[in-house]
């Protein structure tokens, strides 16, 4: 929990005056601006409180980000109300859709998800192992799947793999990042696991990176497609493309045939469209990338 004790790191001079400040240990995940756009901000590599909650939903917003922020970088020197606020992870984003918060520095903030399933359910990418989630998932009935979309996200993963016994899935070509996996794909071809859930191995930002589409309505889409809300367009990040952006837009453009309705990437901006207006989106990205703009 990020508290006064974590001053040793100093207080940005971008942050307003008040009890919720960003200290220097920040790394610009963006967790943050997510959970609480109206109080924090980008400044300069950075986030910064831009105001300070005014309302009990600016402040409740505000400690989700200071508990989901992965490196403590978040203080606020009123204590009060951050154990109720951690009642609140996961967080439901929609039904039997839940984003886990807590996020790890090992995935530099990455974001990950608990989706119910009659059949047992699954965590996309994993959070920082805490005991709060423990409890929670165990409530939730456990995990029983923890889907890994590449490398870089896969955070306390195999903690909680063995804490449930939950089978992990990753890209053989991601291996290294979780050896012990129980189950590795491989080659490029789609994989239809069951009735509701199809694996989309999308070569581009690692060589291994992979999507989860459940039921034609969520896309998991790890660091592969996100939504820039300058911009109010999909996107995928070039800056921070390791294996091929070639690869990348071609991977998006096998991505654009499917049919989905929400992006829940584990970096980025999530969104939630309708069909026709995702599908739009995506071919408005295929071409931008095409067209190398
Ligand atoms: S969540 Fe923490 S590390 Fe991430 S941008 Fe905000 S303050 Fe920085």
């Amino acid at each position: 929990m990020s508290y006064v004790s974590e001053r040793q790191h100093r207080r940005l001079a971008a942050n307003v005056a008040g009890s919720f400040y960003v200290n220097s240990a920040c790394i610009d995940c963006d967790t943050c601006r997510q959970l609480a756009p109206d109080v924090f901000r980008e400044a300069g590599g950075y986030s910064a409180v831009a105001k300070q909650p005014g309302s009990d939903s600016e402040r409740r917003q505000a400690l989700q980000a200071l508990l989901s922020c992965p490196t403590n970088a978040i203080v606020c020197e009123e204590k009060s109300g951050t154990a109720e606020v951690m009642e609140d992870f996961p967080l439901r984003l929609d039904e039997g859709l839940y984003y886990c918060g807590f996020t790890s520095p090992k995935s530099y903030g990455g974001s990950s998800y608990l989706l119910l399933r009659p059949d047992g359910n699954w965590l996309i990418d994993a959070p920082r192992y805490v005991p709060h989630l423990v409890r929670r998932f165990e409530q939730m009935g456990g995990v029983g799947t923890i889907f890994l979309t590449h490398r870089d996200d896969v955070a306390d993963a195999q903690l909680y793999a063995e804490r449930f016994g939950a089978k992990r899935i990753i890209h053989a070509l991601e291996r290294s990042a979780q050896p012990e996996a129980e189950h590795f794909i491989e080659g490029v071809a789609d994989v239809q696991w069951d009735a509701d859930t199809k694996i989309i191995v999308v070569p581009g930002h690692t060589r291994g990176s992979m999507v989860l589409l459940y039921r034609s309505r969520y896309l998991f889409t790890g660091d592969h497609l996100a939504w820039d809300r300058e911009r109010g367009m999909l996107t995928a990040f070039d800056d921070f493309c390791w294996y091929s952006w070639e690869e990348q837009g071609k991977s998006m453009e096998r991505l654009a045939a499917e049919t989905f309705e929400w992006v829940l990437p584990g970096h980025g901006k999530r969104v939630h469209l309708t069909a026709d207006a995702m599908n739009r989106a995506m071919r408005r990205l295929v071409e931008e990338m095409r067209s190398g703009a």
